[in-house]
């Protein structure tokens, strides 16, 4: 070797040497194995670029962009597609299911899986497989709900066996199953990579189940509402992820269909009917078996989606949420369509309202991942508003768990998100679970959905009153006028029922119960409840009465009751409201619950009072004193901020003179 030729070699030694040191990124040349899992980075020209990768049956459904560029996790065969058809993709982790197991095994939580400190509630676990629960762990924990709530939450059955022979386990959340009550279905792990979606439901589960009595919406949702749960839709896949990666980080997504290529399965996520969505011609799923997206021969080919369907027709579920993990999203209908389906109106308010909190980015397909999907399970749920008379017309949304750039390092919270994320993760979608099952029912509003920000529960009414004729010693009709802008927001009628009462002897009722129903998606407006009473003829003028109206609407959180002065004076008889004061102290949950940063305490006084409303962290010390003064009558509400505190339980205690409340709230940074 000449001098020249060894100073090249040195030249290019070092060359290579720092492009190694400035990029952790591996070679293009590095070979790629079909049955690996790769994370790259592709660079996208425009929304083109991401259409033909859609087009090419590439899972870009769980992918973050970040600057023109995807960030996503793809199998050697998709890699190989991207190749072929010209696309650059540079590849920066290789063999994906060993790094997520070298990561999650590193986690320090994953060998402690001491949670003290964490907010989680009580009985709420870690699992073995990087801190998820594996398929016989899911099982253990649900025979373990009912056994501790077995009045809360049903024994698990089956809703039908997966292709490998798996039941299918769901339970019933709520008290009182028998009864007709308003239902909302949860359910994950379709895809059988993305655990998180099932830690989430976990967690939220053992918090309605520790906080029923105690917990306002806690006590209020498993009384009024009947929730389902499937864990494990696709426990094929799941399980043969664990027997491949014990620790966790298993990539296969599909079920276990074999399909005569070494990536078995069908999508089930891509299964769905009804026909016009399963084969739109946007795209959206594969038609190559040993694609991530293959969408199977038929819809509904596969008995994970049969057992879903099978279930789901059997009941009436107002509301779903098909959970899955990554991307911070919540996607609603359509995903075939390219366009918003005729409940838009609905899904975007709730929508805004469920990530509130959370800040996860809402909308179609196209407006969140920019590419459709046919054949998903949200558009079946929602179904075609045309010539699809038997469409189940839930709204259904899917939430995707974690970002891709979750906790440290930049790469936690994707597919297998690390042990110390998944209570974090699991917290964010409280308050969306909580809206889901709340509004599955009659939701009282007091202006139209469009018109409003995070929800807040209806806070005051007062209906007008007129006399329509009125004598003493004759029948006197009075009617109720409701304001236009009091709205069912919920998915279910609401049956709302009054009913009239006075202590005056002289006054008896001939019509004191009115029923009427407010359809969904209506108004109060036009409502004029009449009621008939009679009066004595002996009463003397100037005698003042109260009747009281009590209204009752079932499955809402709110109860309502108002006074109405009336006042002899010969004949007629006038009216007029009276003043709606409390009857005795009460201090209200706070709302929201759980809240990050600041939540809003409400409180009652009959009279006016000293008052002393104070914060207190759950060792019993005074972290701060939210009124400490003289207050008036009636109904008052404070704010609390909370951005100083750290997240954990914490109590508020409202005292006047002798007597004391106390209530417990949950902050969650
Ligand atoms: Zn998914």
């Amino acid at each position: 070797m000449n001098r020249l030729n060894t100073f090249l070699s040195s030249v290019i030694a070092v060359f290579i040497v720092l492009i190694l040191a400035a990029s952790p990124a591996l070679s293009q040349q590095t070979d790629i194995e079909e049955s690996l899992y790769y994370r790259v980075t592709v660079p996208i020209a425009n929304s083109e670029t991401i259409r033909t990768i859609g087009d090419l049956g590439l899972p870009i459904d769980h992918v973050h962009y970040h600057e023109r560029v995807m960030h996503a996790e793809f199998s050697g065969y998709d890699l190989n597609l991207l190749t072929e058809a010209g696309i650059d993709c540079q590849i920066y982790q290789a063999d994906m299911a060993s790094y997520y197991e070298q990561k999650l095994t590193s986690d320090e939580l994953f060998h402690s899986r001491d949670l003290t400190g964490s907010g989680a509630p009580q009985n709420f676990k870690l699992g073995s497989m990087g801190g998820h629960l594996t398929l016989d762990e899911v099982i253990d924990e649900m025979d373990l709900m009912h056994e501790l709530f077995p009045n809360l939450i049903t024994e698990k059955f089956s809703i039908g066996q997966s292709y490998e022979g798996r039941d299918i386990w769901t339970v019933w959340m709520g008290t009182e199953l028998d009864e007709e009550k308003p239902q909302a279905y949860y359910n994950s792990l379709i895809h059988a990579r993305e655990p998180m979606s099932m830690m989430n439901l976990v967690y939220y589960m053992w918090w309605l189940l520790e906080n029923y009595g105690e917990d306002e919406m806690a006590t209020f949702l498993l009384d009024e509402r009947h929730l389902a749960f499937t864990l494990v839709l696709n426990p094929d896949g799941y399980e043969f992820n664990r027997q491949n990666s014990p620790n966790g980080g298993g990539m296969h997504r599909k079920n276990m269909r074999p399909n005569g290529t070494t990536n078995p399965g069908v999508d089930l996520n891509r299964n769905f009917g009804p026909e016009i969505f399963w084969d739109h011609p946007n795209g959206g799923s594969s038609t190559s078996p040993s694609s991530d997206t293959y969408r199977g021969p038929a819809p509904f080919s596969e008995p994970e989606t049969q057992a879903l369907k099978a279930f789901v027709l059997e009941n009436s579920f107002r509301t779903v949420f098909n959970y899955h993990n990554f991307s911070d999203l919540l996607i609603y209908p359509y995903g075939a369509l390219q366009r918003q389906t005729a409940d838009a109106h609905i899904f975007l308010p709730y929508a805004k309202q469920m990530t509130a909190f959370n800040n996860y980015l809402y909308g179609t397909d196209q407006e969140t991942v920019n590419y459709s999907t046919r054949g998903g399970a949200d558009d079946w749920f929602y179904g075609f508003e045309e010539g699809n008379d038997n469409r189940v017309n839930a709204i259904s949304m899917t939430p995707e768990v974690g970002s891709v750039s979750d906790g440290t390092g930049g790469v936690w919270g994707a597919f297998w998100a690390r042990a110390d994320r998944i209570v974090r993760l699991s917290q964010d979608n409280i308050y969306p679970n909580q809206l889901l099952a709340l509004f599955a029912g009659p939701a009282l509003r007091q202006t139209e959905l469009t018109s409003i920000g995070a929800f807040q529960p209806y806070q005051s009414l007062s209906p007008e009153i007129s006399l329509n004729s009125a004598e003493a010693g004759g029948e006197t009709f009075f009617n109720l006028f409701f304001d236009e802008v009091l709205y069912n927001a919920g998915r279910y009628g609401m049956e709302v029922n009054l009913t009239a009462s006075t202590d005056a002897e002289f006054v008896a009722f001939m019509e004191n119960t009115v029923s009427f129903t407010v359809d969904i998606d209506d108004s109060f407006a036009g409502s004029t409840p009449e009621f008939v009473m009679e009066l004595d003829s002996e009463v003397p003028d100037d005698m003042e009465f109260v009747v009281t109206i009590d209204m009752d609407i079932p499955f809402t959180q709110d109860s309502f009751s108002w006074d109405f002065i009336f006042t002899t004076f010969g004949s007629p008889v006038s009216a007029e409201p009276g003043h709606e004061l409390p009857r005795k102290v009460a201090l209200k949950q706070n709302y929201p619950n759980p809240f990050n940063p600041d939540t809003s305490i409400q409180f009652m006084l009959p009279e006016s009072a000293e008052v002393t409303l104070e914060v207190y962290d759950t060792m019993g010390r005074r972290v701060q004193t939210l009124v400490n003064g003289s207050m008036s009558a009636g109904e008052h509400r404070v704010n609390f901020d909370a951005s100083s505190l750290s997240s954990g339980v914490y109590l508020y205690r409202l005292t006047t003179g002798s007597e004391a409340h106390v209530r417990k709230m949950t902050l969650l940074k």
